[in-house]
């Protein structure tokens, strides 16, 4: 029978015992057959090495993105209220701020996390950031005063979106 010259390399899908296949995961080898392969840009990949994947790079649900731009916007443009009175003192107050930021995205999310989201929740630090500096900025154009607050929240502007990027990102090594 012709059959027989087939036998010889007889493998069989690791999660479905009774599925002939000729895939193999392109990771860890393993047999998959065509319905529990992924494919992935690199290849077939099995979906224990796909789910150990997303593990490590992107843990995140969409609702996440939503809740860290969320905290970041509204706590970045409180804050910015803050440091318009705080002249000088902003340079200390902000990384408290962003610290701020960061443990309350981390503890909302708990342990999910991803290198998205980490800029999701600097871009919104920014732009919380961004009404009052430019209402400093108009004001300074159509008066003439209030320079120095235009450069402490400038300094602000700077130093939230790095401390919030910086928390968060420091958080990611403990994984
Ligand atoms: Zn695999
Ligand atoms: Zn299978």
């Amino acid at each position: 029978m012709t059959q027989d010259s087939n036998t010889i390399e007889k493998i069989f899908c690791y999660r479905h015992p009774d599925r002939e296949t000729r895939l193999r995961c392109n990771k860890c080898d393993q047999p998959i057959c065509t319905s529990c392969a992924v494919l992935t840009p690199t290849g077939y990949r099995c979906p224990e090495c796909i789910r150990s994947q997303q593990k490590v790079f992107d843990t995140t649900r969409p609702a996440d993105y939503v809740v860290a731009a969320l905290v970041s916007l509204v706590i970045s443009f409180a804050g910015s209220w803050i440091a318009s009175f705080l002249g000088f003192f902003t340079v200390l107050i902000t990384p408290l701020i962003g610290f701020l930021i960061a443990e309350i995205i981390r503890w909302t999310i708990k342990k999910r996390r991803s290198r998205t989201l980490n800029k999701v929740a600097m871009v919104a630090a920014a732009l919380g950031s961004l009404p009052l500096l430019v209402f400093l900025l108009v004001g300074l154009l159509q008066g003439g005063y209030g320079l120095l607050g235009l450069a402490w929240q400038g300094v602000y502007t700077a130093m939230i979106t790095s401390a919030v990027y910086y928390r968060l990102g420091g958080a990611r090594v403990s994984i």
